[in-house]
């Protein structure tokens, strides 16, 4: 007996994803269930281990097999800009991604870095950026989202170290054109750096072990200490700050969870509520 067409649609639910090495430290699988849950948003979130081998092939298939979104965290992001066809202009600036979609033109690429730390400074830790002189450590994939996103939040000048100098040399050239408000400093030099009010840690120090051998000199009586990493205790830049008399200091949970919301929202269409997240995740 012939049935009569009867279509059965199932909805799948749509599936995201973090890549990076390491990955299994990362909270953003937490963080984007609570999104979801509190927009009413139906998605799966997981976490990829990536490798350098086969970051590209990696994410091509994860696209290919209907997944919807991507974060990408160190050491992938300028691979992931690579890999873009439509990179947006915080991206392009950057010249590194930490966000990937699939769209009709391909894929497109973000970097909601700069932004979701500019907003956990100002929003939800009451910094003023306006007129601020800032001291960036690192060069990586971080480093080179953040950099445009402070400059166009009103600060001053921005000093760049790093470790490989070099690299912060050619970072700062390609980022700052002639601009007099973008300059690297060797780590060497320091010492001779005066007047910094924020210092951010954006090297991945944390992850690897490194020490901090800062000069006490460089910080005034309301410097503020920023590391863009996190973790349940004070991390070793933040430490090292703290022992030089540094009271002001704040590691990048805010910014985690901000660079999420920005990214949730290009994905989602709807921007979620952060403060309680970001206490939850403290709790
Ligand atoms: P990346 O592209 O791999 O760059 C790593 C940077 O760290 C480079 O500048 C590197 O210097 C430096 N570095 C590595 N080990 C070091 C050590 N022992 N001492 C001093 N410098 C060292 O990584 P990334 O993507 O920029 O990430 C950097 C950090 O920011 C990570 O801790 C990451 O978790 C954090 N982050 C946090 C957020 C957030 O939302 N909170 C967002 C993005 C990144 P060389 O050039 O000399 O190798």
């Amino acid at each position: 007996m012939a049935r009569r067409g009867v279509t059965l649609e199932t909805k799948l639910t749509d599936r995201y994803a973090v890549v990076g090495q390491p990955i299994s430290h990362s909270r953003s699988p937490e963080i984007h269930a609570a999104f979801a849950a509190s927009t009413g948003q139906d998605i799966s979130y997981g976490r990829i281990e990536g490798s350098p081998l086969t970051f590209e092939a990696d994410v091509t298939r994860f696209f290919a097999e209907g997944g919807c979104g991507l974060n990408v965290t160190l050491p992938f992001k300028e691979r992931a800009f690579a890999m873009a066809h439509n990179p947006s202009e915080r991206a392009r600036c950057a010249g590194a991604a930490n966000t990937l979609g699939m769209g009709p033109d391909g894929l497109w690429a973000d970097n909601t870095d700069g932004i979701g730390l500019v907003r956990d400074l100002t929003l939800n830790l009451g910094a003023a950026l306006q007129g601020a002189t800032v001291l960036l450590l690192g060069a990586g994939g971080a480093a080179r989202g953040v950099i445009h996103p402070l400059l166009e939040a009103g600060i001053d000048t921005m000093w760049v170290a790093n470790r490989t100098p070099s690299r912060a040399q050619r970072l700062v050239a390609e980022l700052g054109g002639a601009s007099p408000r973008l300059r690297a400093v060797a780590w060497t030099q320091l010492t001779e750096l005066k007047g910094v009010e924020l210092i951010l840690n954006a090297t991945a120090s944390a992850v690897n072990g490194g020490v901090f051998p800062l000069p006490a000199n460089i910080f005034l009586p309301q410097s503020w200490a920023y590391d863009l990493g996190y973790g349940r205790a004070l991390t070793p830049f933040l430490l090292s700050a703290q022992q030089l008399g540094v009271t002001r200091l704040s590691d990048g949970l805010g910014m985690l969870v901000e660079q999420a919301a920005v990214a949730f929202e290009s994905w989602r269409g709807v921007h979620p509520e952060t403060r309680g997240v970001i206490e939850a995740l403290r709790g």
